[in-house]
């Protein structure tokens, strides 16, 4: 077990690794053949992001064949990432029920293909968010399934206001993505590339941090492969802090399209290595 104070070995870093789908948008379909070849370079488990043309989050029996082709390859769902599913857009009330109704039947998939985190862009902390929030958090009582909320780069939805959004949930089962390209002060650097920042950020997530998105970032621009060069992201410094914090989620690679790095999912392959050889 990894302790406060400790750093992980490659092989807790394994364990706990996934890598989010995105890898192969815009560049192969989802299918055994592209599950294949996560198995190859040694990647297990997936975090599935939404794609209503190949599948539906929502649907059981599409979510099942998604599920058996997963098994097949030995390849596990350990979180979904509904991007799309958000409170955008919602006017009335009876819309706003259908949407959190959407939300339960994706939480109900996820859970029965044995994933944990259902991970999603809610919208900026407005009212309709907080109440649909409290309504899926209720839904999700007394099951493993934890809601995440990611941050980005824009007014509203900073590490900040997803704190301060969760504080005032304060539900243990929803908590907070922290994705490490995502934050950009107001001098335009990003605080995970700079020494000191990137545990403050960190630890003032705290508590609400759940699940978290790892990406190389370099010149401005993230969803690159972890270590890859010219990186800029405090590795080390990261892992030091999430071990300190005894932090309990996953450890979910989200790098963009295979094929644009041939390299990327041998890079992630060979990640727990390199990153546990920074100690
Ligand atoms: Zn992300």
């Amino acid at each position: 077990m990894t302790g406060p104070n400790d750093y992980y070995t490659a092989d807790e870093i394994r364990r706990r690794l996934s890598i989010s789908t995105l890898v192969f948008q815009g560049y192969r379909p989802f299918g055994e053949e592209a599950l294949e070849e996560l198995a190859r370079n040694h990647i297990r488990r997936i975090e599935l992001v939404e794609s209503p043309d190949q599948y539906d989050l929502s649907d059981i029996r599409s979510m099942r064949l998604v599920d058996a082709t997963c098994r097949k390859c030995g390849v596990e769902v350990a979180a979904y990432h509904a991007y799309m599913t958000s409170f955008e857009g919602v006017d009335t009330e009876s819309q706003r029920q259908e949407r959190v109704d959407v939300c339960r039947r994706q939480i109900d998939t996820l859970l029965e293909l044995g994933g944990t985190f259902w991970c999603c862009h809610a919208g900026a902390g407005e009212e309709i968010v907080e109440k649909s929030y409290v309504e899926l958090a209720q839904h999700t009582e007394g099951t493993a399934a934890v809601i995440a909320v990611e941050n980005f780069n824009s007014a509203g939805v900073q590490v900040e206001d997803r704190v301060e959004f969760l504080d005032r949930l304060d539900l243990s089962n929803v908590g907070m993505i922290l994705d490490v390209a995502h934050e950009i002060d107001a001098d335009g650097v990003n605080p995970m590339t700079a020494a000191g920042e990137a545990s403050a950020i960190i630890n003032r997530c705290g508590r609400h941090l759940r699940h978290i998105h790892l990406q190389g970032y370099r010149d401005g621009d993230g969803h690159h492969p972890p270590l890859v060069e010219g990186d800029e992201i405090q590795w080390h410094e990261i892992f030091t802090t999430l071990a300190a914090i005894d932090y309990p989620g996953e450890f979910t690679f989200e790098p963009r399209g295979m094929l644009a790095n041939l390299e990327t999912l041998s890079y992630i392959g060979q990640a727990p290595e390199r990153l546990a050889d920074l100690q």
